[in-house]
């Protein structure tokens, strides 16, 4: 740690002699990855980008973790946390004892949500634990009314929900299972909706849509329906690669769903408030959701929380069976903690008032076409995304089928070669993810498409160098 603090490089030198590591057991890093390597340390933020320990400067493409909508130092948010900190920096929402915070976060949130009506308000501290929420929220409603039967879950394949038991569970990812003898058995994976890579030849997107919506039906059917208690889905899936539905899917599985009195959870923890162009991705894909999980832009990511939102049905019958049920015994420490729920009100008051939404639809084309442009590269596979969020697929020939071998590392390079030229990118194997923060202006998306073309380039020779080897 000591020496961390002397010789700070970017997490690009590999060769830095003597280093022994930092004292983190770091999530979603590799052990060896931090003896061979520096983390690159970030200490301090402004709008859309982030510096360095050694002052570096780099364009945030990923707006920190898809979280800092409002970008890096909105004064608003620190004076928010600041006179809440000062007043009540701590109080419980146990027992029926609360804050001022959490409960006005509660009312306006029900207020934002407007893709159906919805009933209720849970406060967690991440997204993670609002979807371990949704799994206990479904089971005691099914129990309270004695259908104990009816619990398990349906996710998809390469989605992702969360990191704790039952969120890794839920997600669709094989990095989150493996070595962690996960899923629980509860737990069923269905057809990832990624159109360019799962269609049958001729098959348009309408078809591919109704394939995956029978598939569905068929697992439930042989599941028992009476087992199914919900179906979990990103309107937009987002670290799995960043794969907007096909169309008509979301129509063609609330159907199936809805026949079945299985529940439908919208996992809106990336989607929500404006990231793809409308208030939530249930407003752009017309879904109705019984239960909703929010984190991240919830609080531009100053603060840690999450909520989910529980629809007048299934609260309606938590209350009415309070006799029989006892307590929802169910909660932390910090839901609803009202330093998070002060920055969250101050967040989705500013979001109003600058008019986000439109914001966001006047962005999106820029972006959107710019990145798009390079679809022609011979590495890349698919480019696609909405709103503030892209992703980009590399592959050989141009074709689903044929993956770069994993050890060329064609994903790493580019991020290499974006970090290089000052731009911090997502890597998840040969697929990149940028949502840059919702305040980005025209001219930062202008650095931003020209690193993203300058960074292909040099990825491209690399590729073609590693070809010809
Ligand atoms: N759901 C989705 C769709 C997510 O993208 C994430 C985080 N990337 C989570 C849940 C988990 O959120 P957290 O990391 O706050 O637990």
């Amino acid at each position: 740690a000591t020496q961390l603090k002397e010789d700070t490089t970017s997490s690009e030198s590999k060769d830095v002699k003597g280093f022994k590591g930092h004292d983190m057991l770091a999530p979603f890093t590799a052990g060896s990855q931090t003896t061979d390597t520096h983390p690159l340390v970030i200490e301090k933020s402004e709008g859309s980008y982030v510096y360095d320990t050694n002052g570096r400067k780099y364009l945030d493409s990923l707006a920190g973790l898809w979280c800092t909508a409002l970008g890096g130092n909105e004064p608003r948010l620190v004076d928010a946390a600041n006179k809440q900190l000062t007043t009540l920096p701590f109080y419980h929402s146990f027992w029926n004892r609360t804050t001022r915070p959490s409960l006005d976060l509660a009312t306006v949130l029900l207020q934002t949500f407007t893709a159906r009506k919805m009933g209720k308000v849970f406060f967690t501290n991440s997204g993670s634990e609002a979807n371990d929420t949704q799994v206990k929220l479904v089971w005691y409603y099914n129990n309270a009314l004695g259908r104990p039967e009816k619990k398990k879950f349906i996710a998809r394949n390469k989605s992702y929900h969360g990191s704790t038991l039952i969120a890794a569970s839920l997600s669709g990812l094989p990095a989150l299972h493996k070595n962690f003898d996960l899923p629980v058995p509860f737990v069923l994976h269905t057809d990832c909706p990624h159109y360019w890579r799962y269609h049958l030849p001729g098959e348009t997107e309408e078809d591919f849509a109704t394939r995956l919506a029978n598939n569905l039906e068929e697992m439930i059917l042989k599941e028992g329906p009476e087992t199914i208690a919900a179906f979990i889905a990103e309107p937009v899936m987002g670290a799995g690669g960043v794969i907007p539905p096909p169309a008509t899917y979301f129509e063609k599985v609330q159907a199936v769903v809805k026949k079945y009195d299985i529940l439908f959870i919208a996992d809106e923890v990336i989607c929500a408030f404006g990231r793809l162009g409308t208030m939530f991705g249930c407003d752009k894909y017309n879904i109705k959701p019984d239960l909703v999980s929010l984190a991240k832009a919830l609080s531009s990511g100053y603060m840690p929380i999450g909520a989910v939102l529980v629809s007048p049905e299934i609260s309606d019958v938590i209350h009415s069976q309070s006799s029989k049920l006892g307590s929802f015994s169910h909660g932390f420490t910090y839901s609803g903690h009202p330093v998070s729920c002060a920055v969250a009100l101050e967040t989705l008051k500013i979001y109003k008032e600058r008019n986000i939404i439109e914001q966001i639809q006047s962005l999106s084309p820029k972006f959107q076409d710019g990145i798009k442009a390079f679809s022609n590269s011979p590495i890349v596979g698919e480019i696609r995304g909405t709103g503030l969020i892209i992703g980009t697929e590399f592959v050989d020939n141009k074709s689903p089928n044929d993956l770069f071998p994993s050890e060329w590392g064609v994903g790493t390079i580019f991020g290499q070669e974006c970090e290089k030229r000052g731009m911090l990118v997502r890597v998840a194997g040969d697929n990149i993810m940028m949502c840059p923060p919702f305040i980005i202006t025209p001219e930062e998306i202008d650095q931003l498409i020209s690193t993203y073309g300058e960074a292909l380039t040099a990825t491209e020779e690399r590729v073609a160098a590693i070809k010809s080897q």
